[in-house]
């Protein structure tokens, strides 16, 4: 019996765990990882680069529609990148292009989606929703270990006011993305909710896996 290639969604706040859950599931499962931050990451960049304001919203549609959108991993993911990605992505013009994009490329199945509105909006009839949380402390550390320099195990004061800078800057982010009118950062009704803050990663890949196990088991009775 041919096992059904699934549309997993996974939400969630910046430094909850998503793109390394989401890019180790995809490789167990033999799936794509599309991660949709890197696309509104790549537009703000190119907004960046092309002198285009983040709050001209016909302008930033025009440039989406004219972009082909090639990652570059390491530029995207800087401060002033992060920044604007969340500026760009308040614009419903903005959203529509991307969300048709994103559909296009996980219609068939045999995705493993990661971003804000994927169990929302982008697939709402998904497969599977996790809408991965934690703590806003941890997450802030996290981002900041993602982001900032090594630190030593005593870490220095400025490397302490540095931390604080990076939780700050995401706590703003995520505040925009949960009270933003169109498509705000929330779980979905039928999302599985994982809070992360006391777990591993392999904890986690543990839950999420029996969940989709389940799914696979109920959808190939149902076959
Ligand atoms: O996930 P990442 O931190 O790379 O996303 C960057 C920004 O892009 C987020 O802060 C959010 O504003 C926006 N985003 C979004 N919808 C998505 C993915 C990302 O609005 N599906």
């Amino acid at each position: 019996m041919a096992i059904k290639r699934l549309i997993i969604a996974i939400d969630g706040p910046a430094g909850a765990g998503k793109s390394t859950i989401a890019s180790r599931l995809a490789r167990h499962l033999g799936y794509v990882n599309i991660e949709t931050g890197a696309m509104y990451r790549a537009l703000a960049l190119k907004a960046i680069e092309s002198d285009i304001g983040f709050d001209e919203e016909p302008a930033l549609v025009s440039l989406a529609g004219n972009s082909h959108i090639d990652l570059e991993p390491r530029r995207i993911r800087e401060r002033d990148v992060t920044e604007a990605a969340s500026q760009v992505s308040v614009h419903p013009g903005v959203r529509q292009w991307m969300v048709n994009r994103q559909r296009g490329m996980g219609v068939a199945g045999g995705v493993v989606m990661e971003g804000r509105d994927i169990g929302t909006k982008v697939f709402p009839d998904a497969d599977v929703k996790i809408f991965l949380d934690a703590a806003p402390e941890v997450r802030g550390e996290r981002r900041y270990r993602q982001q900032g320099p090594v630190v030593p195990v005593s870490i220095s004061a400025a490397a302490q006011k540095n931390a604080a800078t990076v939780a700050a800057e995401m706590r703003q982010r995520d505040e925009r993305d949960r009270s933003r009118a169109n498509s705000p950062l929330v779980p979905a009704p039928d999302a599985v909710i994982i809070d992360s803050t006391g777990l591993t990663i392999e904890q986690v890949m543990e839950q999420v896996e029996s969940i989709i196990a389940e799914k696979q088991r109920v959808s190939a009775l149902a076959t």
